[in-house]
């Protein structure tokens, strides 16, 4: 019998639970009792979906109040003493690395102020997770049982669950050395940190856990030979009596190149991703030894489109081929955690189009079917093939997906459309002149909070309950009272706010053909921050300008310049759930065009400096190196500048990029005038060399958006003065890492005048 797995179910429950109750957790409005409650019902609610649904092997452990992999540095003790010297409670102590802690002495308990340790990008998704930072004295050991209490809270429910951990190889080496440990290379802590494994897994099989799900995804990336050869030593470790089976698992892409490595290792069976990569399933069958189980990744984790049952069938039959039935599991190619949790409650997409849908929910009912598809022949599942197939076929030839004057027009794209007028020299000069910039120009990300008020409004005038005027009267009160504080603070140049935009994609997609939308297709990006990304389901086009009313009253109420808003093609489309008919590259050409037109119509309406944000532009790159990834740099590369460089010299270009590890010679490509990036949790000497032989102009981050947190005037001075001492003063400019929009008011008052403030000081001084 060929059974079905899932690798990870989403956590944030169909009605965004988890977050309503951590937010009120945070904010004092929930007790820790009421948190422990909601995690524990949701946990219980997805086991019983998946139970009910017929999946034969379910997760546990993948449920998390924060990141999964912040969990494991809970598990195993990795926690810098900035953080466990407060002695807080376990799950403050978790709060307090993702988000960072600022809060005063009470009686009973000391102030505490502390920044969040690093996110960044999970692989090329969306999804971002807490980076283990390895201080000095780390010290290994179990420090919570989370994943056996979890796996004995399904027992107790009568479901006996595969419980997933972060193998040691990938914790390790997605982690990085503390600002007191730089030298120290993470992989090299292996041994030390192999025992706490051991015992936590011994711990798992005394539970009763014959199999232990243990996530590898490095093993998709170009790993230096000490990484490959530490599988080895690993797994020859931890796996043994006392152990669960371990069942090696990848996804994400191609596990090829490190073929070598998963070779003969002690695991029950080895998972990849054959939704991304089908040509591996030769490679990945060779390296298997004769007891070793295949589980085929075949429904998309990543994305939303309905699994073509009749080409996965085909699939999974040409790997029982291969090894037999009894050494084959069908799974979805990842967690599900990437996906909106059910199409159930979606009432607005058209049904046509819904039909060509699957959340997380109905991708259970998949890996269902394939799995019985192939164990009892395709007779025993005629009924859903055929409406699969119906689907299939339907979207396959719809009106909706194809536009002939779309495609008519990115024929035409010419190499002059994606060049600007001068190089930069040139433009910064007529920049000067034109827009009068100091020295140290400061400068936000676009966003400033969004308060309750502006969600409620933007709600009322979604139910239609308030007229588009009222609705456009309370927007320009809100840029209004964003552009008087600007003034007040002294920023040089100023933003609208952005209080109109939901999100910065959704926005843009909700403006433009060829989108639909979900009302409560939420997926977590972190913590307690979820997005509901638009789908993209046919060819995208501009029917009218999208941000020209906001742009041109917030310029005509100051005299200072005014930055128009964006978001770049490359990251509209990443984050949004693609379509898998046409490739990446014709659908950013196609977003690209879009935005184009935008950019220059902010030009003509008066708004003269203008940011295309690219946050995304990293995630997407292909995560190895070679054709594939030269090929995505050029095309995303090319689409930024086709959308940004119909301007006149005069026009100042910006583009922003946060949270992954960006790569200046890709950022350089783009040719913007200026560029600001995430910045302020990368504070070591390191990294400020990195981007300093970027020759165009650029803003380091300089606080965490993240965070309540508020540094200090001297904090700035410092970091200024050490940026300082590599980069050329005339090139910087002085802003925050991110959008404003998560964070309140007061801190965002007082974080962004001490920034100013200390420009100043280094404006007196030059
Ligand atoms: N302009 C956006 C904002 O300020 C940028 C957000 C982002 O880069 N994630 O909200
Ligand atoms: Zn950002």
């Amino acid at each position: 019998m060929v059974q079905s797995a899932v690798l990870g179910f989403p956590r944030i429950g169909a009605q965004r639970e988890l977050k309503k109750v951590t937010e009120a957790y945070w904010s004092g409005k929930a007790t820790v009792e009421e948190l422990f409650k909601v995690g524990k019902e949701l946990r219980e609610k997805n086991w019983k979906l998946q139970k009910e649904a017929g999946v034969d092997i379910i997760p546990s452990n993948d449920f998390s109040f924060y990141d999964q992999v912040l969990d494991h540095s809970l598990i195993f003790n990795v926690i810098p003493e900035r953080y466990s010297k407060y002695n807080l409670p376990a799950i403050d102590t978790l709060f307090a690395m993702g988000r960072g802690l600022q809060r005063p002495a009470t009686e009973t308990s000391s102030a505490v102020d502390v920044t969040a340790l690093e996110m960044v990008k999970w692989f090329d998704s969306n999804y971002h997770y807490v980076r283990p930072t390895f201080s000095k004295n780390v010290e290994f050991k179990l420090n919570s049982t989370k994943p056996v209490d979890e796996f004995l809270e399904a027992k107790a429910l009568g479901i006996h669950t595969r419980p997933v951990l972060v193998g040691p190889v990938s914790y390790l080496y997605l982690g990085k050395a503390d600002k007191d440990n730089l030298d120290l290379e993470p992989v090299t802590l292996l041994e030390k940190l192999l025992p706490v494994y051991a015992e936590l897994l011994a711990k798992l099989k005394e539970a009763g856990a014959d199999t232990v799900q243990i996530d590898e995804p490095v093993l998709v990336l170009d790993l230096p030979a000490e990484v490959q050869s530490a599988y080895k030593t690993a797994y020859e470790y931890l796996a043994s009596e006392t152990a669960p089976k371990l069942f090696l698992t990848t996804y994400f892409g191609d596990v090829r190149p490190n073929i070598d490595a998963i070779k003969g290792l002690p695991v029950a069976g080895v998972h990849a991703d054959f939704v991304r990569v089908p040509e591996q399933l030769d490679d990945v069958v060779a390296a298997l030894s004769p007891s070793q189980i295949l589980s085929v990744g075949i429904v998309n984790g990543r994305n939303i489109w309905k699994t073509n049952f009749a080409n996965a069938i085909e699939f999974v039959n040409s790997a029982v081929a291969k090894v037999g039935a009894e050494r084959v599991i069908v799974a979805t190619s990842s967690s599900l955690l990437h996906t909106p949790v059910t199409l159930a409650s979606e009432k607005k997409i058209p049904a046509e189009i819904k039909d060509w849908f699957s959340f997380a929910t109905q991708k259970l009912a998949e890996v269902v079917t394939i799995a019985k598809a192939v164990t009892d022949g395709v007779g025993s599942v005629s009924e859903e093939l055929a409406t699969n197939a119906k689907s299939i076929l339907a979207r396959e030839t719809s009106s909706i997906t194809n536009d002939a004057a779309v495609r008519e027009r990115v024929g035409k794209i010419t190499e002059d459309q994606a060049r600007r007028k001068s190089p930069f020299a040139v433009r910064l000069a007529a920049q000067k002149k034109a827009l009068g910039i100091p020295l140290f120009p400061t400068t936000t990300i676009g966003s400033f909070p969004q308060t309750k008020d502006i969600r409620i409004f933007r709600n009322k005038f979604t139910k239609g309950e308030i007229t588009a005027e009222e609705y456009e009267k309370f927007i320009e009160k809100e840029i209004e009272n964003v552009v008087q504080f600007q003034e007040e603070v002294g920023l040089d140049v100023l933003v609208h706010g952005e209080p109109e935009r939901n999100d910065m994609v959704q926005y843009f997609g909700e403006k433009l053909n060829g989108f639909v939308f979900t009302t409560n297709g939420w997926v977590q990006s972190y913590g307690s921050r979820y997005v509901r990304p638009p789908i993209v389901v046919g060819d995208v086009s501009r029917p009218g300008p999208m941000t020209v009313k906001e742009s041109k009253f917030a310029q005509s109420i100051t005299k200072k310049p005014m930055k128009g808003m964006l978001t770049g093609p490359v990251t509209c489309l990443r984050w949004s759930f693609p379509r898998d008919d046409i490739s990446s590259k014709l659908q950013a050409q196609q977003l690209a065009l879009a935005l184009r037109d935008e950019v220059q119509d902010l030009e003509a309406a008066g708004v003269y400096v203008i940011q295309v944000d690219e946050p995304a532009i990293r995630e997407g790159l292909p995560l190895r190196a070679g054709a594939e990834r030269d090929d995505y740099v050029k095309w995303a590369v090319e689409s930024f500048r086709l959308a940004t460089s119909g301007v006149e010299d005069s026009t100042q270009i910006h583009s922003h990029f946060c949270y992954s590890d960006l790569d200046p010679n890709h950022i350089k490509a783009l040719d913007a005038d200026v560029v600001s990036i995430e910045f302020s949790k990368k504070d070591d000497a390191k990294y400020i060399q990195e981007f300093s032989e970027y020759p165009n102009h650029i803003g380091l981050g300089l606080f965490d958006i993240h965070s309540p947190r508020v540094p200090a005037k001297e904090e700035f001075v410092s970091r200024i003065a050490d940026i300082l001492k590599v980069y050329p003063q005339e090139n910087l400019w002085v802003n925050p890492d991110c959008g404003l929009k998560t964070r309140g008011w007061t801190e965002t008052r007082a974080s962004l005048q001490n920034m100013v403030d200390a420009a100043k000081e280094f404006r007196a001084k030059y």
